[in-house]
């Protein structure tokens, strides 16, 4: 981008000086519509969510085998949703500002096999292509006890496919664990933002890890490079999958039970508020999609970036989607939200969701940082600086909510990543907060 365009682009569109500022900043989506106008954008229905819960309810029987800290639920993949008083309270006392309503957190940082987000989107695509190929050779059909997968015929015919993806860390650790579990060759292209622990224990996995010195994209697209090159080889593409995203949206109906089992009222004088750590905007995306088809026009979906990787914010906001970067406005991608480390939004998830999401906004590392030594301090809960992101929500829009609804609103806080955190590296990370 020449100085002419980017004086043009600031002229348009004025919260683009505030991104290259770098400054904490705020943006109401105004294309954010009902769910009967914005669902057909999406290009995904209802069906294809059920399909999804099917698929994983057939893995269950596998999964509850393959990975034993899975057998409380029963091989389903599933976190608590619990209230964090304390830290609203904590939070209120902070910024001097009140949070009505009641303040909850999904702890998909503490998801079974990987310990975060990535284990719903991640591991559905791999369990969806292992499917696909299963069958297709005759080996299942879909009414057989998938445990047989566990089978040493299983993992040898998995051993002639390969499996390939670019990440910053947890979705490598996702597919990775999962594709090396059921017999696949993997290989998981690494961001320089990858933690080195991450890499580590996918190693100790059996997975082949491949190091960048640069950022997501290039991550990606050397990992797209080398699986073109291999017929065998199932790219697993973070940018545009559909099935990542379906992956993601079953949390949606898991979240209404929850709800419902809870007592939990979820409805027009009981709005529904929803934070999400945005990265490359496939997690945050599809449990978005997965939340409309659930609570309808009741919940109100806000998406939350490091100011330093604003790349959904900038792509909807300027309607250039995946055709520009951060870089491009000479932001530097470099934040210690190693998850959300993201230049270049997906175009799929962007376009798909414009229409469904209210609102984005940013924040600095120091508010990640000192928000998650006060969660630690209140709840003695430990998450990763990107599952913060989420935490500065209610704070952020509470100006938005309907004054006379604004006591029953709930506030639910998606804490994306963390569970599996080293104690050294945490205490890195505590030390940090203010
Ligand atoms: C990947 C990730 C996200 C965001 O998901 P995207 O699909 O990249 O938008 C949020 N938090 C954590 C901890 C993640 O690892």
């Amino acid at each position: 981008m020449n100085a002419t365009e980017l004086t043009e682009l600031k002229q348009r569109f004025p919260l683009v000086a505030e991104l290259i500022a770098l400054r904490e900043t705020r943006w109401l989506n105004p294309k954010s519509s009902s769910l009967a106008v914005g669902l057909p954008y999406v290009g995904l229905t209802a069906e294809d969510v059920k399909d999804a819960h099917a698929r994983l309810a057939r893995f269950a029987p596998y999964l509850e085998k393959a990975f034993p800290e899975t057998a409380p639920t029963h091989g389903i993949i599933e976190s608590e949703l619990i209230p964090i008083p304390a830290m609203q309270r904590r939070l209120e006392q902070e910024y001097g500002q009140p949070i009505a309503g009641t303040l909850l957190l999904k702890k998909d940082s503490h998801l079974p096999i990987s310990g975060s987000i990535k284990a719903r989107g991640g591991i559905y695509e791999v369990l969806a292509h292992a499917e696909k190929l299963a069958i297709e050779a005759g080996l299942l059909s879909v009414s057989d006890d998938y445990s047989r997968l566990l089978l040493p015929e299983a993992q040898r015919f998995f051993s002639q496919y390969s499996i390939a993806v670019g990440s910053t860390g947890n979705l490598g650790m996702s597919i990775g664990i999962i594709s090396a579990r059921l017999g696949f060759r993997v290989t998981v292209h690494m961001s320089a933002d990858a933690r080195e622990w991450k890499k580590a224990k996918l190693r100790s996995h059996g997975v082949e890890v491949i190091e960048y010195t640069e950022d997501y994209g290039v991550a990606v697209e050397q990992g797209r490079i080398a699986a073109g090159r291999d017929p065998s080889c199932f790219f697993i593409d973070d940018e545009n999958s559909r099935n990542l995203f379906l992956g993601y949206a079953v949390a949606g109906e898991r979240l209404k039970a929850q709800f419902s089992d809870q007592g939990r009222v979820v409805d027009a004088d009981h709005p529904l508020y929803v934070y999400l750590p945005c990265g490359v905007g496939g997690g945050p995306g599809g449990v978005a999609f997965g939340l409309k088809l659930a609570f309808g026009d009741h919940v109100h979906c806000f998406f939350a970036e490091p100011t330093h990787s604003p790349c959904m914010l900038l792509g909807v906001y300027t309607g250039l989607h995946d055709g520009i970067s951060v870089q491009k406005l000479g932001i530097d991608n470099i934040t210690a939200a190693d998850g959300l480390a993201v230049g270049r939004a997906s175009g799929f998830v962007g376009r798909a969701m414009e229409h469904l999401l209210d609102g984005f906004y940013t924040l600095d590392d120091q508010t990640l940082y000192d928000m998650l030594g006060w969660l630690a301090q209140e709840e003695h809960l430990f998450l990763e600086p990107s599952a913060l992101a989420g935490m500065a929500g209610p704070q952020r829009t509470g100006a938005l909510l309907a004054p006379e609804k604004i006591c029953q609103a709930t506030h639910l806080v998606w804490a994306t990543g963390g569970g599996m955190v080293p104690e050294a590296e945490m205490a890195q990370y505590l030390a940090k907060g203010r």
